[in-house]
């Protein structure tokens, strides 16, 4: 990706943002229902209905560019961000498509890394999410956006030395093959143990 491509494509992101330009053909529209959303979503339904659809994913990958921008999940994001992620609201995050995503071989649905020095001087650009289009078109509503949230959860506050917050990209909480947890179990005071109860919470207050 050469510096001019990236410039364009971050002026046309700003576009797309600003004005929710229409450049794809629609495919068919994703609907969401209130009980696919968690309940401090719920009210924004009509909001996450239309950042969905108002300018949905290409049909076809385009063939001109390798990082098309995705301003359905841009929208989306800007939601998730007021409601979840208040301490993003001041970071320039770009979200592009990948027609694929991989990570050592395996299809990944998205990832975020952060923007090198060049892009953040020249571009003010702090975050690029990376969205797999052929996970996403084949995904539903409610799918797309706890993506898009888990893309988010990925960026957290942290303090520096000297007091000041800044943002870094964090891991997963749990990374732990189901094998070894079959053969060992819990692992206490951990965030496995966390997860574990938290699933357990989940399970009891379940409907039967
Ligand atoms: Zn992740």
């Amino acid at each position: 990706m050469t510096i001019t491509s990236i410039a364009d494509h971050v002026d046309e992101a700003r576009k797309d943002l600003e004005e929710g330009v229409d450049r794809a053909e629609r495919p068919t529209s994703v609907s969401v229902v209130q009980e696919d959303l968690p309940e401090p979503l719920q009210s924004r339904l009509d909001d996450f209905d239309e950042a969905l659809n108002r300018t949905p994913p290409p049909e076809k990958f385009p063939e001109s560019a390798s990082y098309p921008t995705a301003p359905d999940v841009a929208a989306i994001a800007r939601l998730l961000i007021e409601a979840f992620h208040p301490h993003l609201e001041d970071e320039t995050i770009v979200y592009v498509y990948r027609e694929n995503l991989t990570r050592a071989g395996e299809v990944t649905h998205g990832k975020v890394t952060q923007a090198s020095g060049r892009y953040r001087e020249r571009f003010g650009v702090d975050w690029f999410v990376d969205i797999n289009w052929t996970s996403w078109v084949g995904m539903r509503a409610a799918a797309r956006i706890r993506l898009v949230d888990h893309e988010l959860s990925h960026l957290v506050e942290e303090s520096t030395a000297d007091g000041s917050p800044k943002i870094v990209s964090r891991r997963h909480d749990v990374e732990e093959f189901v094998e070894i947890i079959r053969r060992w179990g819990i692992e206490e005071g951990t965030r496995q143990e966390e997860l574990a109860r938290t699933i357990n919470q989940l399970e009891l207050f379940a409907p039967a």
